[in-house]
């Protein structure tokens, strides 16, 4: 199958061919022809399996083909990453088109929120939005949905981890009845079961593969105490080849301590957290893109935050609170069928959470021996229950408790 079987208008074709896209992926050839037809879809697929495009491609088509002179579109994704991330690929696929687009999300200033007001009320044709900034701007009087024809959901699995819940049935509320909503989500838990019931209409499902790892990922893990953490990384940047990493660890505390000790190594690696302002953010993923940064360290925002080609190492410093969340952090590696490597440290307290990921992904993941000089690490055992508190192995004290989730 070709982009050419869709039979899009032919000015989005050339977009398509200016941005390499030949072969539509699997979840393309199944939602494109569906949401074609005007249906509401309830998608199942994660990123890095060309969702943006599948939802985004037969969207502007249909703008094409229709009157679109108003706020035709509204996507909704849960972090201001995701929401640029996207507009800069609608600005790609739309570019011959006439279409404008413009992402709408928290942060900056007062000048920054007048021009998103603005551009809310006058003008353009697809707005990419995280919920919060939305809220914000429809609490203040800026009502503009009318003419909306389409209402996207991405991550919506994520957005509900948010706490966005209220605010997505809330923007809902301000949307015509007559629209056709297209959900896409990395994982289908009964809460978005219940979401789709209540925003979508005879959904047509689709299904790709759920939460599992793209094939490209080579996926190792190490068990280690969390002393041997640090000296298992040196070793690890000495002995793979890679060109870039990503280190994600789940706190940003934890970022901040691994930024100053890979300093101490003479490593170059940038920090990214939600402690940065919006602008150092913004930076920090343009260097990253732009090969003047090769080393990114960051929390679970940059999990979703960041589509970079050619990542070629993943490391996560912990096992992330939700089993998702790991499928999101080594996604970023072997992006668009390339291949990577994704290496996770797992101490006692995350063997049971790691199963738990094992089991989600339906693979077992290949434990890897520890480097002679670091001695043993402890066996994996993920049914054991651990001892908490000041003599556990990880030299301070921590609860048996679902570590908090940064945003
Ligand atoms: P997504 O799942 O939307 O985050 O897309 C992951 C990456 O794959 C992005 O860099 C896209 O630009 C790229 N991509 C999506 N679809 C295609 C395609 N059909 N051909 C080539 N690259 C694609």
């Amino acid at each position: 199958m070709t982009f050419s079987d869709f039979n899009f208008d032919p000015k989005l074709h050339e977009g398509l061919d200016s941005m390499g896209y030949e072969k539509p992926t699997p979840i393309q050839q199944q939602a494109v022809p569906v949401i074609l037809e005007g249906k509401d879809i309830i998608a199942c697929a994660q990123t890095g399996t060309g969702k943006t495009a599948a939802y985004i491609l037969p969207v502007i088509h249909r703008m094409i083909q229709t009157d679109h002179r108003h706020l035709n579109t509204l996507v909704i994704a849960p972090t201001r990453e995701l929401a640029q991330q996207i507009d800069q690929q609608i600005e790609g696929f739309a570019y011959y088109t006439g279409i404008s687009s413009i992402p709408i999300y928290g942060g900056g200033d007062g000048a920054t929120w007048d021009v998103q007001k603005r551009a809310l009320e006058q003008g353009a044709d697809i707005v990419v939005a995280t919920p919060g900034r939305l809220i914000a701007l429809l609490a203040a009087g800026t009502t503009v949905f009318d003419h909306l024809q389409h209402l996207i959901l991405d991550e919506a699995d994520r957005m509900l981890d948010m706490g966005f819940y209220e605010d997505i049935i809330k923007i809902v509320s301000y949307l015509p009845k007559e629209r056709q909503t297209l959900l896409f989500s990395a994982t289908m838990p009964p809460k978005i079961r219940a979401l789709a019931t209540k925003i979508l209409r005879e959904p047509a499902e689709i299904n790709i593969a759920i939460a599992k790892p793209a094939a490209g990922i080579d996926q190792q893990a190490y068990l280690v105490y969390d002393t041997q953490k640090e000296p298992l990384l040196q070793h690890i940047l000495k002995t793979y080849s890679w060109n870039s990493i990503i280190l994600f660890a789940s706190r940003k505390e934890t970022v901040k301590k691994l930024d100053h000790a890979l300093r101490r190594l003479g490593v170059k690696a940038k920090a990214f957290h939600s402690d940065l302002e919006q602008t150092e953010r913004e930076e920090i993923l343009r260097a990253f893109k732009n090969k003047q940064v090769n080393f990114l360290i960051g929390t679970d925002v940059l999990s979703r935050g960041i589509d970079v080609e050619g990542i070629s190492m993943v490391i996560n410093w912990d096992v992330p609170p939700d089993p998702e969340d790991y499928v999101h952090r080594i996604g970023r590696t072997a992006r668009a069928e390339t291949t990577g490597t994704a290496i996770t440290f797992v101490n006692e307290i995350d063997q049971k959470r790691f199963h738990s990921i094992e089991t989600l992904i339906g693979t077992e993941v290949s434990k890897k021996e520890l480097p002679e000089f670091l001695g043993e690490g402890p066996a994996y055992n993920p049914q054991k229950k651990i001892k908490t508190g000041f003599n556990n192995r990880r030299g301070k004290f921590s609860r048996n408790r679902k570590p908090r989730k940064q945003a």
